[in-house]
């Protein structure tokens, strides 16, 4: 199987800026050819840590709704709850986020709904027979949506090398306790020092594995637990720490059966835009934004988010390295794969993986439009 990507750089005219060929790069992918009339239509993009200025500008957001709009769907903007305590823990501290970072309904022409409601407890549990998983929990909002559109920005990741549109569907639409699994296959300990026995745990508990000892405090049955990762997801106090451990591969994977977990029931009604602008060597869950390690190269669009992630990372490589960047000064060879050579990370495993399940093909033809040059490369 070859999918299709549409490409266009980033040089503009006066007919031809950002928005316009956002709007000409979704519509030649038809990314928006499968809505109807009042159809639920959740635009998933990450809102930016506060501080990180790299993420996806609004404006380009807008084109998107408008467009559903025009199709008469129900467009409003997403993303999940993070596991990590920053300032998208909760839908209060994440809609304050993406206010503050430009996400208003004034700008964008959507509401913005976090999808996995107040304190990332709203998910559903999606039948998916992977390698890792059967189910996986899948934010409530982008399950019950009748429609996605991934926009995603694509950068480094420490964990993933890159993340693009499969990271931001299956990371990104993950409950926490689903990011914690991701990240883990754990056993959680509780810290009695931290523990304030307020009992969140236990109730969250599907297994009953968590029972109060010496001054109420928490204490985990490892014969029980099941490594669901609830009472990390919602110990108010970090009292049980988040397991970063990870295996590079399994994280991969199981964000690819994640992302599988949110298009597998919309068949026939996604569609992915992935940005390779401000392609900064960290997430935008850094609180900052460092330089990029290339130049802007423009924006992708496709059906198949296995493509169109495949499509950037060849962009990417194909790229001059920008000299002051955390890359230029590595001195790697031109034709290097950019994110290993930053992250020592294998970028391969999640794509692999997502084809695996039957997301895509990164095999795929790239059709170029309002370039310099235009041109079909397979
Ligand atoms: S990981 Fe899940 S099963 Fe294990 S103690 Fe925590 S909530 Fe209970
Ligand atoms: S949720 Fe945290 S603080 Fe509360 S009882 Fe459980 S471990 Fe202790």
């Amino acid at each position: 199987m070859t999918s299709t990507v549409y490409y266009t750089d980033m040089t503009t005219k006066a007919d031809r800026n950002l928005l316009e060929k956002t709007r000409k790069a979704a519509k030649k992918a038809g990314i928006t050819a499968c809505i109807e009339k009042n159809d639920l239509v959740a635009i998933k993009l990450h809102f930016g840590e506060p501080g990180n200025l790299a993420f996806t500008p609004p404006p380009l957001l807008r084109v998107i709704t408008d467009m559903v709009r025009e199709r008469g769907g129900k467009p409003f903007l997403t993303d999940a709850n993070t596991l990590y305590r920053g300032k998208r823990r909760n839908a209060v501290d994440h809609i304050e986020t993406a206010i503050k970072n430009g996400f208003t309904y004034e700008t964008v022409g959507a509401p913005v709904i976090i999808a996995d409601g107040l304190i990332g407890a709203d998910y559903v549990n999606v039948e998916i027979g992977g390698k890792h998983f059967d189910t996986v929990k899948i934010s409530s909002a982008v399950h019950q949506a009748d429609s996605i559109i991934a926009v995603s920005h694509v950068k480094g990741h420490e964990l993933f090398g890159f993340g693009g549109a499969l990271k931001n569907l299956g990371m990104g639409c993950g409950s926490p306790s689903g990011k914690q699994t991701m990240h883990s296959d754990m056993v959680p300990k509780v810290d009695p020092e931290k523990c304030i026995a307020c009992g969140t745990c236990i109730k969250y508990c599907p297994e009953d594995a968590i029972s109060r000892v010496e001054n109420n405090k928490a204490f985990i049955n490892e014969e029980l637990c099941i490594g669901c990762g609830e009472c990390v997801a919602f110990c108010p106090v970090e009292a049980i720490p988040i397991n970063w451990k990870t295996d590079e591969a399994a994280i991969q994977e199981k964000t690819a059966e994640y992302a599988y977990g949110v298009i597998k029931p919309k068949q026939g009604k996604t569609g992915f835009i992935n940005y390779v602008m401000n392609v900064t060597p960290d997430c935008d869950c850094a609180p900052w934004n460092d330089i990029p390690i290339v130049s802007n190269l423009g924006i992708l669009a496709s059906t198949d988010p296995i493509s169109v992630d495949q499509a950037s990372l060849d962009i990417i490589n194909q790229a001059p390295v920008i000299s002051n960047s955390v890359l230029g000064k590595k001195n790697e060879p031109a034709d290097a794969d950019k994110f290993r050579a930053v992250h020592k990370k294998n970028t391969g495993y999640i794509l692999d993986h997502g084809e695996f399940l039957g997301m895509g093909s990164r095999k795929h033809e790239l059709k170029t439009f309002w370039m310099k040059q235009s041109k079909t490369v397979k």
